[in-house]
């Protein structure tokens, strides 16, 4: 995620690696189709799921769910289809649920006739649910499970009207990443299982559904939506979103659903994204997933984008006015790449899924904006990741990060994202350009629509490009990079003479050369904002503060990533006329990026804890259930 919609699937044959199957509403094509790609031949340890995928592995979802706002419910049917794949003809299915109502189980030989089975339902884990229990006769094929939802499913998000940019419908949205699939559907929620699926969808009939499938833009609205997907992927890429959505056409294979009043201004913000989709195509093969569309949600969105494969979801935040927020749109593009094309079969893997995704990010940015935009990215990036080395204890500053026992949500620093880009780039400058991107690409192809582990991996690394050039692969540690902490002396450093023009003007801003309004600042690109802001002291007198904030306004910033960095001095610095924007913006924002790091900045100093409290107090039926599991844990907070 972080780092990334649907129509009339044309289908462009073209692109899609699968062989297209006539009529492919049946779960028997369905099956074939599955059965059409390789598959891994054993199941891997991952401790964030009770499932039993070594025995018995789910193949296909038929999902229908109808979606009753009155009571914050989806209340659902799922039919698995399933196969046996180890000798242990008793072995039973073993599903992972969280806070779930069962209501009846049953098993079918043939998909036509179910009989009423019995099921058990253990006792929950914090972090991962509970485990539900099938005993199978050898000869079930298929499990029946009628079931519904918990208004505070971890994975469903509620919103009044008044939480959307409508203000007249209500709206919710699932975000299944990394653990959160299991509270709306009982399935075997592990990235190593991948299921193609089908939905049929109940809502209101002036609403519309969209799902991470393929969907017809021009569906009318009749409140019964259909829903296929066709290529198996892994259960956290399971997305639905539900409310007054319109969509607009970006290009031939691309657009956009949002909120009508907010539509068209997306729709300039991500006018290159069809020029972005090419740009890939070009460096790692076909695009494999037919439509790209992208889904705007209210803010929110804890994220700043999620993959939902055909449909990413993206926050609102993203709309800063001058495209100059499209990274994350290259990143949640890339994602169709390296982690929805090839999944990590673990989240101890997740950087197998975000670092090649920020290292085809910074790619496809460089192909579409240059180099010169490339490096700020990467040079922002680096200041992140040392930021975070700088307060992570080393077990995870490793990139085969140890999560047991652990939210996987905890997995989420710049670890995974930073350092496994800086580790590929690595790569790339030792081998060259030409040999890294045929070595890449070639990942892509051999593990398309697998879910593998980071040994397979370094495996697949040692045979296609280090042993090939002992004298290069010396040159790149390699289990430092993957074992170890910190980051190895040799690796890249990224440099954009742009930010040393920028500090440049800082320094003589600082040392009283310059007034504010003199700082050349007008063709700073959000980027180059952020320097400047990073590039001052901790410490800033007011004197400082509100003559910057007289020369640039920076409190009444409509730009999300300005504003916050902004609004974190102010509560650095104390600077007070900043604090009514501080609450607005903590109060309209859900997205936890911004809002976890300003909580945590409040929460330094007893007045800043309790303007701190006042605010989440107010903010926190607003924000997503990931978002509140964050900062409740920043403020102690247990006030019901
Ligand atoms: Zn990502």
């Amino acid at each position: 995620m972080n780092q990334t919609a649907l129509l009339f699937c044309l289908l462009s044959g073209l692109y899609l690696a699968l062989p297209l199957l006539a009529g492919l509403d049946t779960m028997k094509d369905a099956n074939n189709l599955s059965a059409a790609v390789s598959l891994p031949a054993h199941a891997v340890e991952d401790p964030h799921s009770y499932a039993n995928p070594g025995d018995v592995r789910v193949r296909h979802l038929d999902l229908e769910c109808e979606v009753l706002f009155d009571q914050k419910t989806l209340k659902g049917t799922a039919v698995l289809s399933i196969e046996r794949v180890s000798q242990d003809k008793h072995a039973p299915l073993i599903l992972d649920t969280r806070n779930l109502n069962i209501a009846t189980v049953e098993t079918s030989p043939d998909g036509a006739r179910y009989t009423a089975a019995t099921f058990t339902v253990g006792s929950v884990d914090k972090f991962l649910g509970a485990p539900l229990t099938i005993p199978l006769p050898e000869t079930v094929t298929r499990v029946r499970i009628k079931y519904s939802t918990n208004p505070t499913a971890s994975g469903v998000q509620w919103l009044e009207p008044s939480q959307t940019a409508g203000k007249k419908d209500p709206f919710v949205f699932t975000q299944s990443q990394a653990i959160h699939a299991r509270s709306w559907i009982p399935l075997q929620d592990t990235p190593q299982v991948r299921v193609t699926y089908t939905a049929r969808v109940h809502t209101p009939r002036h609403l519309l559904a969209v799902m991470s499938a393929e969907n017809d833009p021009r569906t009318p609205r009749d409140g019964d939506y259909r829903f296929r997907m066709q290529q198996p992927i892994p259960s956290y890429l399971i997305a639905l979103a539900v409310g007054d959505l319109s969509f607009r056409p970006l290009g031939r294979r691309t657009g956009v659903y949002a909120e009508p009043s907010v539509a068209d201004f997306f729709l300039n913000e991500t006018a290159t994204t069809e020029k972005m989709v090419r740009a890939t195509e070009k460096l790692y093969g076909p695009y494999r997933w037919g439509r790209y569309d992208l889904l705007v949600l209210p803010p929110s969105f804890p994220f700043g984008g999620m993959e939902n494969p055909r449909l990413t979801f993206a926050t609102p935040t993203v709309l800063a006015g001058d495209k100059s927020l499209v990274a994350l749109v290259a990143h949640e593009l890339a994602h169709s790449w390296s982690g929805n094309l090839v999944t990590n079969a673990t989240w101890s893997d997740f950087w197998l899924n975000e670092g090649f995704t920020v290292y085809l990010e910074r790619r496809i940015l460089e192909t579409v904006y240059g180099r010169e935009r490339e490096e700020m990215e990467a040079v922002l990036g680096l200041r992140a990741l040392d930021e975070d080395l700088a307060t992570l204890d080393d077990p995870d500053e490793i990139l085969h990060v140890d999560l047991k026992g652990r939210d996987p949500d905890a997995g989420f620093t710049q670890v995974p994202y930073e350092k496994g880009a800086l580790f590929l780039r690595h790569l790339e400058e030792t081998f060259g350009r030409t040999r890294f991107d045929r070595f890449l690409r070639s990942y892509f192809d051999h593990f398309a629509f697998q879910s593998i582990t980071t040994a397979d991996f370094v495996d697949y690394l040692k045979k296609n490009l280090l042993d090939r050039d002992s004298k290069l692969a010396a040159r790149v540690p390699v289990d430092e990079w993957i074992n170890k902490p910190g980051i190895p002396s040799n690796a890249p450093k990224p440099t954009s003479p742009a930010f040393s023009r920028v500090e440049g003007e800082a320094q003589r801003w600082l040392r009283n050369e310059i007034p504010a309004s003199k700082i050349s600042a007008a063709k700073w690109t959000t980027h180059e904002w952020l320097h400047f802001l990073n590039s001052l002291p901790k410490d800033l007198d007011r004197k400082k503060m509100e003559e910057l904030d007289q020369a640039f306004h920076l409190t009444g910033s409509g730009n999300s990533e300005i504003a916050f960095q902004w609004l974190l001095m102010s509560i650095r610095n104390r600077y007070e006329p900043a604090y009514p924007r501080l609450e607005e913006f903590l109060t309209s924002i859900g997205r936890r990026k911004f809002i976890k790091p300003l909580y945590e900045e409040l929460a330094k100093t007893p007045e800043g804890k309790e303007r701190a409290l006042a605010i989440y107090r107010r903010a926190r039926p607003t924000y997503h259930p990931i978002a509140v599991t964050s900062i409740d844990e920043v403020l102690k907070w247990n006030n019901p």
